[in-house]
């Protein structure tokens, strides 16, 4: 493993001890091999001054919430040193007194919570702290002859403690073997089956420790004739199983979950492994992943309703086993599958907390082969790991990121011609709803919309082409695993022509775009959809369908087809409890299709003024693309679960349609 500090950077942070800190915690979360998505804690001895302008000893340390890849300064902190030391002296301290007593002795109220570590940092006599959970030193440690070949590597330079809990008894166990030991003999400690410390006066040398202590475990492994060494196959990704698998996972969890398949060859080639199967159901990397993966893996087989049951029935036991004060289980779903020959899923409610399983994943079966491959693949005991999935401390972990919860979480939505208009509209809806959205649209600019977030996709595709459609559906059900919700939205406003007017060209375009479209999208999602969670479709129709205008044509026949067709799919797939209904919107004059132009034409069209025009219902209102919106997102949810093939209009009320 290579240092990345550059004395460049270092310079630019070179403004207090603090701002150091800030440049080695990065340098840290930089590299995958060392800490994943919050994993991992830093922490720099200082001073801090009150309004009295007082100093006060203080311990910096990353709080509870932060990635050290992101880290900022704000995101220490500032807690009383001595304060930390004497509790570090009392015989005991439960792990909600500690958590009070670390935010008693924060200095800054607005500074977020301390982590666990903060006394354990605080007992470590040097300014720098450093704390990682290397894979390479897991690989070893999590072997059955771990401890004997870190005793080998490292010799006296380096504390091996045994595994204990993290947080108090951890604190307590480190402050009892380190009586009679002096620290300046010592450049870091490794927690077996946990991580690895390193520590030292100055940032650098912390850091560059921690380095060292990776790379000789490194060096150990390429010795052994295992670092790196994979089994690496490829294979052809079954999309709908991919998407009946997800549905099983969302049936067993009580919610709907986001499935990503890793079938990389590495994964690929570990799920072809015979011993697959038996590593997947051992336990965890460190074992601060369990409250993001659970203890196991569920391992699928052809049946899967066997193979989920079996799964249900091992979490059950576990926690029956090990359950000893009456806590609440959570709930059975699994957060990640083997899938034989096929590679690995992982089960989430949102594309967030799925990356971070995914990534965790990723490094879990390298490990659990270079181990294999070393010995034997062994973790801490399923007892140990239950202590940690079911800590309160890790449990409040879990609860922040529940913050954003919302109607549609772990929903699948396509939205067509989501670029502009009402399909721009209903895509940030649901995405505000918690909803993962792909945008499909002929403009590139769809790919760009929604950048910032993750649970976006925006797809270029000409959906008057069938083979684009196909490739975008794919590509879909491969990023989330699978499709619950269907708005078909695109379409053009077609220009004015009376019917004995229209010729072929116009006929044969115009139908294809705003009707066969329809057809061929609906047809690929369809096999989908009847694996969906809670499964809607909503076409687009138009005011236009109950109440056609001269010169409409190909528009009103197009749209008139597409609500028969809306209404034979609510009849075809009832069956598989797939709801399909249309709405008619009118008068939504903030989109694409219209322009001054078209207004001016229609008004004319109608002998009314543009005022008249814009108005012409009963309420005298404009209807936006967000009222549209409001709309589709109702009908696609839950509370609408009873209602299909139904047309809606939302037009501000037409006295020809009512
Ligand atoms: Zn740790």
């Amino acid at each position: 493993m290579i240092s990345l500090w550059t004395n460049k950077e270092a310079k630019l942070f070179r403004k207090n001890d603090l701002s150091l800190r800030v440049y080695s915690s990065r340098l840290l979360g930089r590299n995958s091999e060392l800490v994943l998505h919050g994993g991992g804690n830093t922490s720099v001895k200082g001073k801090y001054k009150n309004i009295f302008g007082e100093s006060i000893e203080t311990l910096f340390i990353k709080g509870s919430g932060w990635d050290l890849i992101s880290i900022e300064e704000h995101g220490f902190a500032p807690v009383d040193l001595h304060y930390l030391l004497k509790l570090a002296e009392l015989k005991t301290l439960t792990d909600s007194q500690m958590i009070v007593e670390q935010q008693l002795a924060t200095l800054n109220p607005s500074a977020p919570n301390p982590s666990v570590e903060a006394i354990l940092h605080a007992l470590i006599p040097f300014k720098f702290v450093d704390h990682t959970h290397a894979d390479a030193l897991l690989t070893i440690s999590n072997t059955p002859n771990g401890k004997k070949i870190i005793n080998e590597i490292y010799g006296r330079e380096i504390l091996v403690v045994p595994y204990v809990m993290p947080g108090f008894i951890l604190a307590k166990k480190i402050a009892n073997m380190t009586k009679n030991i002096h620290w300046e003999t010592l450049h870091g400690m490794i927690l077996l089956n946990h991580g690895v410390f390193s520590f030292s006066n100055n940032a650098k040398e912390s850091y560059e420790r921690m380095i060292d202590i990776v790379t000789r475990a490194e060096r150990f492994l390429i010795k052994a004739n295992v670092w790196q060494k994979f089994n690496k196959s490829n294979s052809k990704a079954d999309l709908l199983t991919l998407a009946r698998i997800r549905k099983k996972a969302s049936e067993i969890t009580g919610k709907a979950c986001i499935a990503i398949l890793n079938d990389s060859s590495e994964a690929v080639g570990f799920s072809k492994m015979k011993v697959a199967r038996e590593l997947s159901a051992k336990g965890t990397l460190t074992p601060d992943h369990v409250i993001r993966t659970k203890p196991f893996a569920w391992i699928i087989n052809d049946d899967l309703d066997i193979s989920a049951g079996n799964f249900v029935n091992r979490y059950k036991q576990y926690f029956q086993k090990h359950n000893v004060n009456g806590i609440t289980k959570l709930d059975n779903g699994p957060k990640w599958a083997l899938w034989p020959e096929y590679g690995t899923i992982c089960f989430g409610k949102s594309m967030k907390e799925t990356r971070i399983i995914y990534d965790i994943n990723r490094h879990t079966i390298r490990a659990m082969q270079m181990a294999h491959n070393l010995d034997n693949w062994k973790p801490i005991s399923f007892r140990n790991l239950f202590n940690i999935e079911y800590w309160e401390l890790e449990q409040a972990k879990l609860m922040q990121d529940n913050s954003s919860a919302g109607g549609f979480q772990g929903k699948i939505a396509i939205v067509t011609g989501a670029a502009s208009g009402i399909g721009y509209s209903c895509t940030r809806k649901l995405l505000e709803k918690g909803c993962v959205v792909a945008g499909i649209d002929k403009n590139k600019k769809v790919s760009k919309l929604f950048n910032d977030l993750e649970n976006y996709i925006g797809i270029t595709c000409d959906l008057t082409r069938h083979a684009e459609i196909k490739k975008a559906i794919k590509t879909i059900v491969k990023k989330y695993g699978g499709i619950d919700i269907l708005v078909s939205n695109a379409g053009t406003f077609s220009s004015s022509a009376k019917l004995e007017d229209i010729d072929d060209k116009k006929w044969k375009m115009d139908l294809d775009i705003n009707l066969a479209s329809h057809h061929r999208i609906l047809r690929e999602s369809v096999p989908y959809l009847k694996v969906g969670i809670n499964p809607a479709i909503i076409f687009l129709g138009s005011r236009n369908v109950g109440a056609p205008g001269i010169g409409a044509g190909t528009y009103t026949i197009a749209k008139s087809g597409l609500t028969q067709m809306s209404r034979l799919a609510a009849i075809e797939l009832a069956k598989f409890n797939i709801r399909v209904n249309t709405i008619h919107p009118d008068c939504v004059y903030d989109t694409n299709v219209w322009n001054k132009e078209i207004i001016k034409e229609r008004a004319k069209q109608y002998n009314l003024s543009i005022k008249d025009y814009k108005e012409r219902n009963l309420l005298k209102t404009e209807v936006s693309s967000l009222d549209v919106a409001e709309l589709v997102v109702f009908f696609v949810s839950t509370k609408s679960n009873k209602t299909t093939g139904a047309q809606i209009p939302i037009d501000g009320g037409n006295d020809r349609i009512i």
